[in-house]
């Protein structure tokens, strides 16, 4: 027979689909990685299964442990996901601008979750980052993975998702195009694929106007799950060529394209990294590059954002789109 054990033996492996010429019309292929075809719907059950993994090797979590991290959904989900088949208690702090729906999610897979001030500074003791550190300090056997200091989170990246990319294009890949939050993705996936092409292959960044990557100062910004206001360990700016700032409007705008007119229903740091990854495209096209072929990696489902940015309500609120004129289309946002 054909199956497997547990969900998490189906992460990776994910597939890559053309989104030119459906979302515009480039020389140039940009091709979209999508991630949320992983069991727990996201990129982050990447590297929730390489970080229990190895520190189930090293001791640092044992049986009866609880998994303690400050996540915005996806890694808790991935953690939650992994917890699940080894019958750890896992515990998630996040930021209160994260979606209701999100949260649902970890309860629903017996996660515990507390909700924590977004407007107050990382080291501030209410920030989702200490509440995190704190209950770990007080809960014995508890382990966090801190995903933002975790090599085994771009680790995973390496192992998995550039060899992915690389296989998948037959070595034809030019041009890498994914969102900045940890670095991780980036980082992992930006190592290996510079590591097999000689240092050819460009590794570009996505990040939402105002964080720290593309030079702001951490002003508060909507897209989830991409952006800082502090620098990870996990982020290697070594590896990263060059970082295109996109706004909210731009990214949740092509995010509903992407579903209305590709039939992709993604995240909106999927829409963040596809305008970077057209921009791109455009430029090599104004460049007259005829063997380019640009990959952009989409994090995650637009299930956990039908609130938002699938809300019109929530756009008109956000000024994102204007009442009640017709919704731009995708070349007024490029
Ligand atoms: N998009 C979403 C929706 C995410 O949850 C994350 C992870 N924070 C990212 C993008 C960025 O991935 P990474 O942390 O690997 O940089």
């Amino acid at each position: 027979m054909d199956v497997y054990d547990h969900v998490t033996d189906l992460v990776g492996d994910t597939p890559l689909v053309r989104l030119t010429p459906t979302i515009a019309d480039t020389a140039t292929p940009v091709l979209g990685k999508l991630e949320y075809l992983n069991p727990g719907g996201s990129v982050k059950d990447r590297i929730a299964l390489s970080m229990v993994a190895a520190a189930e090797r090293d001791g640092r979590l044992a049986p009866g442990g609880t998994i303690v991290e400050p996540t915005s959904g996806n890694t808790g989900v991935g953690l939650a996901m992994v917890a699940a088949r080894r019958g750890y208690r896992c515990v998630f702090t996040m930021p209160d601008k994260i979606s209701e729906e999100k949260r649902a999610v970890l309860r629903a897979y017996g996660s515990e979750v507390i909700v924590c001030p977004t407007a107050v500074a990382p080291d501030d003791p209410r920030s989702y980052y200490s509440v995190a550190r704190r209950v770990c300090s007080e809960t014995p056997g508890a382990w966090s993975p801190d995903q933002y200091s975790n090599p085994d989170n771009p680790a995973a990246h390496e192992a998995s998702t550039g060899p992915e990319i690389w296989r998948a294009t037959g070595g034809r890949v030019t041009h890498f195009v994914a969102g900045i939050g940890t670095g991780g993705t980036i980082s992992g996936t930006g190592r290996h694929l510079k590591a097999v092409s000689g240092g050819t292959v460009q590794v570009i960044g996505a990040d939402p106007e105002g964080s720290v990557y593309s030079g702001g100062s951490g002003r508060p910004y909507l897209v989830e799950g991409v952006g800082e206001d502090i620098w990870p360990a996990t982020y290697d700016k070594a590896v990263v060529d060059r970082v295109e700032a996109v706004s909210d409007r731009d990214s949740f705008l092509m995010t509903r394209e992407l579903a209305r007119r590709a039939g992709i229903l993604v995240g909106g740091s999927c829409g963040l990294a596809v305008v970077a990854a057209l921009r791109v495209a455009r430029e090599l096209d104004a460049a007259g590059t005829t063997d380019a072929c640009v990959v952009v990696l989409l994090p995650d489902s637009g299930r956990g954002y039908l609130s938002k940015i699938f809300n019109d309500e929530w756009m008109y609120d956000n000024g994102f789109l204007d009442p009640p004129s017709d919704e731009p289309t995708v070349a007024s946002v490029l």
